[in-house]
C-alpha cells in the first residue's frame, strides 16, 4: 500500500509534491479527474505511482483512494477566483464538498494525517499587513469562501473525530509545471508565455498592486513538513516567501532573466483581485520548522528555464 495519497496529483503542486516524494523513495497514490491536471506532469514517474482517474466528490472512489494510506496531501480543487465567479456552484461543490468526502473517507480507513491546500485568498481585504492566521477572514470571491469552508471542516474533523488535519493557506505559488494556457491561468505563467513569445505581458491595473510570490519548492517542503509534525495539528498557516513584490516589479525581473525589454500592456483591474498580499510566516516557521529555501527571483529562473 502507497503511503502517501496526493488527491489532485496530476496538477502543478500535487505533480511537484509527487515527483519530490517518488525521489526520496516513497510510494505514492494519486488521484485526479484530469480536468486541470496533465499527464505530462507525471512524466518520469507514471511507472513508480498508483494513478486512480476519478472525482473526489466521488465517495467510492475516495474510499479506494485513501484505503491504506498513511497521510494525505489534498490538492484537488478548482483553483481561481476568475473562475469561481462564472462557476460558484460547482467551485463549492469540488472545493468543500469534495474535501468532505475525502474526510469522511479518512475518518472511516483511520487515515493518520491530512494536510489540506487552503489559499491566501481567505483574507480578502481584511486590514493590516503582513497577513497573520489571526486576522479576520473576509474572502472576496466564492473560491476564497469555499477553501475558508473546507479549511472549517479540517479543524473540525480534528476536534470531533481525532483526525490530524493541517491546513496551509499557500500564497501565489508559481514554478515549473504551472498550467500557462487557460484564460484562469495564475499571472507568472501567463507573463511569461507571451514574454517568451516576444509579447508584451498584460496587468490588469496599474501594477502596483503587490503579492507574495511563493515557489513550489517552498509549498513541497512545507506539506513535507506538515505530513509529519507533532505540533499544528488542527491548525492554519501561512506558506509564502514572506516577502511583497509588485506585478511591475516582477515583470523587470522578468525582463532579467530573459534578456527582454518588454513593458506592460495596462488593462482594467478585475472585480476580484486584492491591491496587496503579503503574508508572516511566523506560525508555521515555529511549529512545522518551515523556512522559504528559494528566494523569488532564484525561483523565477528556475521557472524560466523549465518554461524554455
Ligand atoms: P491545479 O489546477 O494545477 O491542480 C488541481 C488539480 O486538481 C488538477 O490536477 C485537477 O485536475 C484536480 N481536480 C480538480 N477537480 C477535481 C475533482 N473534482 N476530482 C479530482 N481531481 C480534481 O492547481 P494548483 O495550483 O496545483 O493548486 C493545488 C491546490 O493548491 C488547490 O487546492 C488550490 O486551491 C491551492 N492553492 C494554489 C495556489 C497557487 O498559487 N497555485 C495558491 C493557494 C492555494
Amino acid at each position: 500500500m502507497p503511503r502517501y495519497l496526493i488527491t489532485g496529483g496530476a496538477g502543478f503542486i500535487g505533480a511537484n509534491l509527487a515527483h519530490t516524494l517518488v525521489d526520496r523513495g516513497e510510494t505514492v497514490r494519486i488521484l485526479d479527474d484530469f480536468s486541470t491536471g496533465r499527464p505530462e506532469n507525471l512524466r518520469g514517474i507514471e511507472e513508480r505511482i498508483e494513478i486512480l482517474r476519478g472525482d473526489i466528490r466521488d465517495p467510492a472512489i475516495m474510499s479506494r483512494a485513501v484505503n491504506g494510506v498513511e497521510v494525505i496531501l489534498h490538492q484537488a480543487a478548482l483553483n481561481s477566483n476568475p473562475r469561481s465567479i462564472q462557476e460558484p456552484v460547482q467551485t463549492n461543490d469540488v472545493n468543500v464538498g469534495g474535501t468532505l468526502t475525502l474526510l469522511q473517507a479518512a475518518r472511516a480507513a483511520g487515515t493518520r494525517r491530512v494536510v489540506y491546500a487552503s489559499s491566501s485568498s481567505v483574507y480578502g481585504e481584511v486590514a493590516g499587513l503582513p497577513k497573520t492566521e489571526d486576522m479576520p477572514t473576509a474572502p472576496k470571491a466564492p473560491y476564497g469562501v469555499s477553501k475558508l469552508a473546507a479549511e472549517q471542516y479540517c479543524r473540525v474533523f480534528t476536534q470531533v473525530y481525532g483526525i490530524e488535519t493541517v491546513s496551509l493557506r499557500y500564497f501565489n505559488v508559481y514554478g515549473p509545471r504551472q498550467h500557462p494556457d487557460s484564460e484562469y491561468a495564475a499571472v507568472i505563467p501567463r507573463f511569461l508565455r507571451r514574454m517568451l513569445a516576444g509579447k508584451r505581458p498584460v496587468i490588469f491595473g496599474d501594477g502596483e498592486q503587490s503579492r507574495d510570490f511563493t515557489p513550489v519548492d517552498n509549498v513541497v517542503a512545507a506539506n513535507l513538513l506538515a505530513a509529519h509534525s507533532r505540533e499544528g495539528i488542527g491548525e492554519v498557516m501561512n506558506i509564502a516567501g514572506g516577502t511583497s513584490s509588485t506585478l511591475n516589479q516582477l515583470v523587470a525581473w522578468l525582463n532579467e532573466v530573459l534578456g527582454t525589454d518588454l513593458t506592460p500592456l495596462y488593462e482594467p483591474p478585475r472585480p476580484a483581485d486584492i491591491r496587496h498580499s503579503y503574508a508572516s510566516i511566523r506560525k508555521a516557521e515555529a511549529l512545522l520548522g518551515y523556512r522559504p529555501q528559494l528566494g523569488v527571483q532564484e525561483g523565477l529562473r528556475r521557472t524560466v528555464e523549465w518554461f524554455r
